[in-house]
């Protein structure tokens, strides 16, 4: 670590890159990772594949974030010019699209710190604990180890226990430990206020989001209580109708699973190039090798999601064949 720590402090021009569509772990530990090394008075920029969710945007330094897709051609040079480069919650190159082969061709000292099952082996010090409740855990573990926790300033915390919240289902996953309470309590020492997160994050819905899961729950959720299955399809046109935003459809996924005896529950949206797969389950049914067999997926047992480049009923029907409904 001591060897690490110099060379991430002799860096010229350090980069913070996480996966695409970034929920509030990605960029609460980019955030905080990034406030962290900016204490030291690194150069550093967190570029990101696509958009994130407005409901993100509270935290501190969501303005300085680079936007891979709208500004390419800047991305591309910070990338390439880039000597140390930490990839943060994901565990494989093309799990930031076409910044991957960019990424993999630049000879910056790559640094992995992540929670996915199975990572890839592209980086030259990776910090995984496929256990770890969230990336952003991991973060404060970093600091950590590299000595200097009392470094963490409320800023830090506040992005940290963002991801933390967001990855455990605020506190309510079997992978939070007492030590994710220990670190979370860390910062409320340093005077986060755990509401006013909680609020930015989960009481900001629009009328359209609301409307779209009042929809979607109602005329969209199959159940096959037999199977202890359940799926939601959403298409492009019924997205538009309600006016859909990026995070519009984030934690729909879990509610068919709090259905008694349902134990796997898949959302399928029609994205503009793509159909998105997001797959959650409980009960030692895992859906992270399900995902990486079938949809060109993965993640973690309980969480994981997948792409298909055929059309959503090819989509439907493959699922329903897996899942012996046809
Ligand atoms: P979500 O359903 O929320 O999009 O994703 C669930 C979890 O699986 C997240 O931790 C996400 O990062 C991960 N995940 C989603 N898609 C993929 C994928 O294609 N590959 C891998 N390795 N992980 C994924
Ligand atoms: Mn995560």
């Amino acid at each position: 670590m001591t060897e690490l720590k110099n060379k991430i402090l002799s860096s010229k021009n350090i980069i913070i890159t996480t996966h695409k569509s970034p929920d509030g772990d990605a960029i609460g530990s980019s955030l905080g990772l990034y406030h962290f090394l900016k204490k030291f008075d690194l150069n550093v920029t967190i570029i990101v594949p696509d958009s994130f969710p407005s409901f993100l945007n509270w935290m501190e330094g969501t303005s300085e974030i680079v936007i891979h897709e709208k500004n390419e051609a800047f991305s591309t040079r910070l990338i390439e010019s880039s000597d140390l480069a930490f990839s943060l919650d994901y565990n494989g190159l093309s799990r930031i699209g076409e910044m991957g082969k960019i990424l993999g061709n630049s000879k910056s000292y790559k640094i992995l710190i992540d929670h996915h099952q199975n990572p890839e082996s592209f980086a030259d010090f990776s910090f995984v604990d496929t256990n770890c409740s969230s990336t952003s855990q991991l973060i404060y573990e970093f600091i950590e180890k590299l000595g200097e926790s009392s470094k963490i300033s409320k800023n830090i915390g506040e992005c940290l226990y963002c991801g933390i919240m967001t990855d455990t289902g605020s506190f309510k996953y079997p992978s939070t430990t007492d030590r994710t309470h220990e670190i979370a309590a860390s910062f409320i020492k340093l005077g986060i206020d755990v509401s006013k997160i909680h609020n930015e994050v989960y009481d900001t819905n629009s009328e359209d989001r609301l409307r779209l899961i009042g929809f979607a729950l109602t005329e969209k959720m199959k159940v096959f209580h037999e199977l202890g299955v359940a799926h939601i399809v959403l298409s492009q046109e019924e997205l538009k109708r309600f006016n859909f935003k990026k995070g519009d459809t984030e934690g729909l996924v879990n509610y068919p699973l709090s259905i008694n005896g349902i134990k796997f529950s898949a959302l399928i949206t029609e994205k503009e190039n793509e159909i998105s797969l997001s797959f959650r389950s409980k009960d030692h049914v895992y859906v992270n090798e399900f995902a990486s067999k079938h949809f060109n997926g993965g993640g973690h047992i309980y969480a994981a999601g997948g792409r298909e480049t055929t059309t959503l009923t090819e989509t439907v029907e493959k699922l329903e064949k897996l899942l012996k409904i046809k």
